[in-house]
């Protein structure tokens, strides 16, 4: 009797201490430069190291069904040549610091104090969690990945005190013309409709002690 008891209280315990891999990308000397030219290019700033205060966490999916493929857009250090959508937007790749597969399994791809481009505007001031899913725009991201993103939105919270917000890829533009928004150039924006409405207010009734951007299509807090 005993022993059930003890079983019950550890369960949801077990369920909310996942493991996050550590998968690196390739980040060398090469990435952290380019990570410079981009922040003086797109954020007029001159900064000695790409170190970043995160104060919100942005949600993706990354428009590719299978994992590594997904891995793959990010490994490199430059812009691969078949990305003219955001070749504008300087030479360095896109990148992130979680990526969780469609199991749930997370991986943490890049130091979380670095800059990774994954937003326009939002960079500096923001960790990206990456979801392997979206393909052709598909709403099918998994209830493990919604369980990892609750759990790795919450552990960042007890890392990171600076992080304010959690918002959905889609809502990146809301934030022009707010102290958050460092980019310069009024021309390069791009349309995003990742990871989806579904996704993010399934997400947000999971957490709590964040503010939503501010146009977002629904009133949790
Ligand atoms: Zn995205």
């Amino acid at each position: 009797m005993k022993r059930f008891f003890l079983s019950l209280l550890f369960l949801p315990i077990y369920l909310f201490a996942l493991k996050i891999e550590q998968t690196p990308i390739e980040f060398s000397k090469v990435r952290v430069e380019l990570t410079k030219e981009y922040i003086k290019t797109h954020y007029n700033l001159d900064v000695k190291d790409i170190k970043i205060v995160p104060k919100m966490v942005v949600v993706h999916h990354t428009a590719i069904d299978d994992f590594s493929d997904s891995l793959s857009r990010f490994k490199a250090e430059a812009l691969p040549s078949d990305r003219p959508d955001i070749k504008g937007g300087g030479a360095l790749n896109v990148s992130t610091h979680f990526m969780v597969e469609r199991d749930g399994t997370i991986h943490q791809l890049m130091p979380l104090d670095f800059m990774a481009r994954h937003v326009i505007g939002l960079n500096y001031n923001s960790i990206g969690i990456e979801n392997v899913g979206g393909q052709n725009s598909k709403d099918n991201l998994t209830k493990e990945q919604l369980e990892a993103n609750i759990f790795l939105v919450k552990e960042l919270k007890k890392r990171f005190d600076t992080i304010e917000y959690v918002i959905g890829h889609y809502e990146y533009r809301c934030f022009e013309g707010s102290e958050l928004w460092l980019e310069v150039d009024d021309g390069y924006r791009t349309f995003k409709d990742d990871p989806s409405v579904r996704f993010m207010n399934e997400l947000r009734a999971n957490i709590e002690g964040f503010k939503v951007a501010p146009c977002a299509n629904e009133t949790n807090d």
